[in-house]
């Protein structure tokens, strides 16, 4: 029986799991080593304190790519038997001001800031067509043009205030990064992201984290909760991966490995050997671009801004351009209200370092005038810090092929594979595509001889 060890319970290494198990027909087993208490990484969906009612504190939302024919995720979350409803959101809140159409820009940013934003909008459309965007985290699917180029370097090429302003408020918190430190390509996925003709976005009703939670019901992996990868050696033909447990030591060999961590955990993990450590040294190297979110939640005893607002989520030109979640619609029917800010970038990072009340005013703080009122219907607050663990430019500035990104040393560790969203696009589409990959391929060559 051969085994495979899996570095990471959260959805990267779930998904590994659950298609090894689908793809391979030979015997084999998996253990699934994950360092917390509970599985499902960044997908996480906790309740307040005082009332029992949920909200995302990490992923919020999927890309629904299914128009242009295929979607795995979302066929994967139909295959484990949950519901999906539709998000979405136009409004953008600039100078206290609720834009949602063509007609709003026009009428309180001016008939030049409009005119720019349509240039820009047509300029996006023609660098990155759907279809690109689509294939955008191939390194065959972007042109190097809009590899090579910072993405602060297009912005610069809308000469209005406004509307430069309105682009990056816009923007963001999906980038969780500044425009001069992603390129072209990054940068325009975000903007277009919001365009239907490009993708549509959907949450899993009842809470995103049962995803996790229902791939890891069907899973038949051994799960070694709360132990640490600390060490990831080869002895002979096998791997050995070293876990500490409450302070134990303890050692396991594996035919395979993979290690879905994030970008910013494998540093933590000693790879053992010249030509490993250099090679995951690289590996590193080729995807450092750290990027930085924040999250404040706050529950209300109602939803006070309904009367004016009533998409899934809106953008603020707050802490730089930052989304605010209506986290109560996910819960229809309820009295209560819940706002999720999610704020991106350097402002995230610097945020991160205060303390929660002082966050929660600034979160109220930030409420357009017309919604201030609604600061007297504050029940509870939440905070979730979450610096450095996406990636602000996947797949790096030099696009690698698939094999390598996946494999950092081939010569003498042929099955020791790495996994994670920042291969690709930094969110959970790209995390399974890269998943399957890797299951593809261990399922593939795992019996073969070497
Ligand atoms: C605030 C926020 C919002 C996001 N919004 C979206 C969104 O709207 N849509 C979207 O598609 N994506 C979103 N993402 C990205 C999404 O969460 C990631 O793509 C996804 O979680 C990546 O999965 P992963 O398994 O690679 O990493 P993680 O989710 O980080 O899981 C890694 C796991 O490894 C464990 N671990 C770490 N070190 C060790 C070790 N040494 N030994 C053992 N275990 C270890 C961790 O405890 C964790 O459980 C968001 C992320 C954040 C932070």
């Amino acid at each position: 029986m051969k085994r495979v060890g899996i570095v990471g319970g959260g959805p990267g290494g779930l998904m590994s799991a659950y298609f090894l198990e689908k793809l391979c027909d030979s015997p084999f087993e998996i253990t699934l080593f994950e360092m917390s208490d509970r599985l499902g990484g960044k997908i996480i969906t906790p309740c307040f304190k005082s009332v029992p009612l949920q909200y995302e504190a990490g992923a919020a939302e999927f890309y629904d790519y299914a128009h242009f024919g295929e979607d795995p995720l979302k066929e994967l979350i139909a295959e484990l038997g949950l519901s999906i409803s539709p998000m979405g959101g136009s409004a953008v809140i600039m100078n206290g001001q609720i834009l949602t159409n063509a007609e709003d820009i026009r009428e309180h940013l001016g008939q030049n800031t409009y005119q720019e934003l349509r240039a820009f909008d047509q300029r996006a459309r023609n660098i990155m067509i759907p279809d690109e965007f689509y294939h955008s985290d191939h390194p065959e699917g972007s042109p190097d043009q809009v590899n090579n180029i910072p993405f602060n370097v297009l912005l610069s090429e809308i000469q209005d205030e406004s509307a430069q302003n309105y682009v990056e408020t816009l923007i963001h918190s999906d980038l969780a990064t500044e425009p001069s430190l992603t390129n072209v390509a990054y940068g325009l996925q975000n903007y277009l992201m919001n365009d239907v003709d490009y993708m549509l976005l959907y949450g899993i009703v009842g809470g995103n984290e049962q995803l996790p939670r229902e791939l890891a019901a069907r899973i038949h992996a051994t799960f070694r909760m709360e132990h640490r990868v600390c060490r990831i050696g080869k002895v002979d033909q096998k791997y050995r991966i070293e876990s500490e447990f409450h302070g134990q030591n303890s050692t396991e060999l594996f035919d395979a490995v993979i290690v879905a961590l994030p970008h910013n955990k494998v540093p933590s993990v000693i790879f053992e050997g010249d030509s490993l450590s250099s090679a995951v040294q690289e590996h590193q190297e080729q995807f450092n671009f750290p990027a930085h979110y924040l999250r404040i939640t706050i529950l209300f005893e109602k939803p006070f801004w309904r009367s004016r607002l009533t998409d899934s989520f809106w953008m603020l030109d707050q802490f730089g351009g930052c989304c605010l979640y209506d986290e109560s619609m996910r819960q229809p029917g309820g009295e209560h209200g819940i706002l999720g800010w999610l704020l991106g970038g350097d402002t995230a990072l610097k945020m991160s370092e205060w303390e929660d009340d002082r966050l929660i005013q600034a979160a109220l703080d930030s409420l357009p005038e017309f919604l201030q009122e609604g600061r007297q219907d504050f029940l509870e607050g939440a905070v979730h810090r979450w610096p450095a663990s996406v990636n602000g430019m996947p797949g790096g500035g030099v696009q690698w092929n698939h094999d390598r990104r996946h494999l950092p040393e081939p010569v003498n560790h042929p099955h020791l594979f790495f996994v994670g969203d920042y291969l690709f696009d930094s969110t959970l589409n790209g995390v399974l595509d890269s998943a399957h990959y890797v299951a593809s391929w261990i399922a593939t060559h795992l019996y073969e001889h070497h």
